[in-house]
């Protein structure tokens, strides 16, 4: 593996691939090998991830922060060494802005309640998009109902583009808050948030970002982006499941309550009160995911291996190879065409249910996505059941794209 990081420098996606052994997976009905083209939904994990976790349990395995034992020491230093990569990969301020949670749907519903209760009156305003992941629409309706405020909506093209001059006007409203995706995983939309954190900064909104899709494909620098909060599953970046990262300015974090209550995010407790921690603690209550984030950070040490950069460049060259190549075939209509794109590509086969032409491509050792891609509103708007998704990862090759064009071409046919 190069520790080079002259991005222009090709990467050898052979080498990457054999750090990941579960792509060497013969798909049963018919031996063949498996096309992975499912990583939205989540990734798969190179050997360093896998042994950092093994490395773990076997040497290093105590419960954190409380302990004064040769073990829970090294496990302290090992979780806040994590903590420290995390801060650096999206070059947070301070290490304390960081807060480990369970993922990103964990990491919203953290901000949508404390951020309810702290700000959210009757008569306030919501403003997500029309795109979001129902995990960035679900806990911000809840809020909203629970406080008596108002989910307001920016609307999007054919394209799946942002309506720009709809957001300008809605931003001017009551809105308390702004919760936008950075990348669509409908749709694979890019979108412009850097210029929109910016219009929601001069109305004094602060913005959520969702980076479910983006910290895996392209630098994220949340001081570049001055967002106030953004957050990420770690499973989709190479690391394992059950942890994610919240971001949040220092600023905000101080200014929203805890979240749960319990061990860790306390200073002192009696019957009549108990007063909280300091910043990550406040937000962490109980034992956290220990491996999980030795294993996260082991990702981002990987990714930062390849460097980041040179992920993008590559994933760009095979996503325009994939559209190419994909627009031969007979009867596809691509959902999603937005200008700026990144991961994902969607898209119809002819008047097939994508379940049907999803099943097809599994006979076949192809693994993607098909339905609503946990976006019902996208869907009801585009007006279609759902899409057949093949979404990108640093160790697809164009002769991963190759085979799925094939096997579409074959189910085209079987299909009539
Ligand atoms: N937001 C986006 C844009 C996503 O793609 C996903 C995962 N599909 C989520 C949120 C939810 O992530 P998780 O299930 O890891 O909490």
């Amino acid at each position: 593996m190069s520790h080079t990081l002259n991005i222009y420098e090709p990467l050898s996606i052979e080498a990457i691939r054999a750090e990941f052994p579960i792509l060497q997976t013969k798909v049963l009905y018919g031996g063949h090998p498996l096309v992975y083209l499912d990583n939205a939904a989540t990734t798969q994990k190179p050997t360093v991830v896998l042994e950092a976790l093994d490395e773990y349990y076997k040497t290093i395995n105590a419960n954190v922060h409380r302990g004064v034992h040769y073990l829970s020491q090294r496990a302290t230093d090992a979780f806040e060494e994590a903590r420290r990569k995390v801060a650096s990969f999206i070059n947070a301020r301070y290490d304390y802005e960081i807060i480990f949670t369970r993922g990103t749907t964990n990491g919203i519903n953290t901000v949508s309640s404390t951020f309810g209760r702290a700000f959210l009156r009757p008569g306030d305003e919501v403003l997500i998009s029309a795109m979001e992941h129902h995990s960035n629409i679900v806990p911000w309706q809840m809020a909203c109902e629970y406080y008596g405020a108002t989910l307001k909506v920016i609307p999007m093209n054919e394209r799946g583009e942002l309506d720009q001059a709809a957001f300008a006007t809605l931003i001017r409203g009551r809105v308390k808050i702004l919760a936008l995706t950075y990348v669509s995983n409908s749709l694979g939309t890019v979108n412009p948030i850097r210029d929109m954190i910016r219009t929601a900064h001069t109305y004094g909104v602060p913005v959520l970002i969702d980076a479910a899709q983006a910290v895996q494909h392209m630098p994220v620098d949340v001081q570049d982006l001055d967002c106030d909060f953004l957050v990420f599953s770690s499973h989709k970046i190479y690391g394992p499941t059950g942890i994610g990262v919240l971001y949040g300015k220092e600023e905000w974090l101080n200014k929203l309550p805890p979240h749960e209550g319990g061990g860790e995010m306390i200073k002192t407790v009696t019957f009549g009160k108990t007063t909280y921690n300091d910043l990550p603690f406040k937000f962490e209550a109980g034992t956290p995911d220990m491996s999980g984030a030795i294993g996260l950070k082991a990702a981002l040490d990987y990714v930062d291996s390849i460097g980041i950069d040179r992920i993008q460049l590559a994933e760009e060259a095979l996503m325009s190879y994939a559209l190419d190549a994909l627009s031969t075939v007979p009867g596809i209509r691509f959902i999603g065409e937005a200008e700026h794109r990144s991961g994902v590509i969607s898209f119809l086969l002819a008047e097939h249910h994508p379940f049907d032409v999803g099943e097809l491509l599994d006979k076949q050792g192809i693994a993607v996505r098909t339905g609503h891609h946990c976006c019902q509103p996208v869907m009801d708007f585009l007006d279609i059941a759902g899409t057949v998704r093949a979404s990108f990862s640093i160790y697809n090759t164009p002769s991963d794209v190759d085979s799925l064009v094939t096997a579409l071409q074959k189910a085209g046919r079987i299909l009539g």
